[in-house]
């Protein structure tokens, strides 16, 4: 690994040394990163992202952490935080009655339905009870039942591993069940297509949505939302995985400090005192039932990180 003199000098980022990203997540638990670095302009994030490609030091993009577990041992190369304000800005456009919102990689949320809650904007009321960053909701396509990310997206901006700045509109790019084309880098941002409404009636189907979660979803225990991703049937249906699981009998399964959600069985929560390698046997322990009861192999959904291993 090149000393951090050599990644960093003269550019204009926060940096902290074997920081706890473990904790920085939704499970709360996991080790360290080598260099976690918060660029404080989009230049300072492309001439980073061009040094470790020069230098063959793994990126990796760490967003609100809600769908992320890092292994116990840590995570080596840079992970990249979006925390400074070049990444937290929404502008608005408004032409007529669609207004377009260029919303930072980095915002959150939670706190972005409400600002366009307050704005009088509807549009992304679906996103309600999705927790973390636009950057994180674009890589993912996140969504569920009401809709999901790809219905609301102009288009994205996004550095690419070279360091270089381009733009995909919405039509160049594929959006698939928590998927999306996007090549690897950083979402800068995102143009989202809304239009104005009631505000009340916004404010309404905000509450709504997030209220339909919270009924269905342990919303207060550390997690990263659903585990698996729901399989693909030989007749292209997909099929709940939480259902497969339940059905499997493995609702309340533990392994050390982590479990099988007894309020939604393809959520895996891990209490303070567990550890990402409870997360992770658990994990293959339903992975494996479900094979052994059903004969289907469960994707992951949620990303993993590890020394050596992929973003
Ligand atoms: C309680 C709970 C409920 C959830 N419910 C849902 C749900 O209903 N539907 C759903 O789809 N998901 C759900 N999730 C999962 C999670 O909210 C989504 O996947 C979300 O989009 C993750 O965003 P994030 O910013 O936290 O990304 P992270 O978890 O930080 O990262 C996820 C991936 O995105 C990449 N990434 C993050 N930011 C950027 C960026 N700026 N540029 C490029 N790549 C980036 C990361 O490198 C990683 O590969 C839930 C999670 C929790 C904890």
């Amino acid at each position: 690994m090149p000393t951090r003199a050599d990644l960093l000098s003269e550019l204009d980022v926060d940096c902290v040394p074997n920081a706890p990203v473990g904790t920085l997540t939704w499970y709360g638990v996991g080790g360290r990163a080598d260099l976690l670095v918060s660029p404080r302009s989009i230049n300072a994030a492309a001439e980073l992202l061009r040094r470790c490609r020069l230098q063959d030091v793994p990126v990796r993009i760490l967003g609100g952490g809600a769908n992320l577990l890092v292994d116990d041992d840590g995570v080596d190369g840079v992970v990249v935080r979006l925390d400074h304000g070049c990444f937290r800005n929404v502008e608005f456009n408004r032409e007529g009655e669609v207004t377009a919102a260029r919303v930072g990689g980095g915002v959150d949320l939670f706190g972005l339905l409400h600002t366009f809650a307050r704005q009088a904007l509807a549009g992304f009321e679906h996103m309600a009870g999705i927790p973390g960053t636009i950057g994180g909701a674009v890589r993912m396509n996140a969504g569920g039942r009401p809709g999901d990310m790809a219905q609301a997206i102009d288009r994205v901006d996004m550095l690419t591993l070279d360091g270089e700045l381009k733009t995909w509109s919405a039509e160049d790019l594929h959006f698939a069940y928590r998927q999306c084309s996007l090549p690897p880098g950083i979402v800068v941002s995102a143009v989202l297509r809304l239009h104005e409404d009631d505000p009340a009636e916004v404010r309404a189907r905000v509450k709504t949505f997030f209220a339909n979660k919270k009924a269905a979803q342990p919303m207060a225990d550390h997690s990263a939302g659903c585990a698996f991703r729901n399989p693909m049937t030989d007749s292209g249906n997909r099929v709940s995985a939480g259902k497969l699981i339940d059905d499997a009998g493995l609702k309340g399964a533990a392994i050390g400090g982590a479990a099988v959600s007894t309020r939604h069985a393809n959520f895996i929560t891990v209490t303070p005192a567990g550890s990402a390698h409870d997360v992770q046997k658990l994990m293959q322990h339903v992975q494996q039932v479900v094979a052994d009861t059903t004969g289907v192999h469960l994707e992951r959904e949620v990303v993993v990180w590890s020394r050596g291993g992929g973003a």
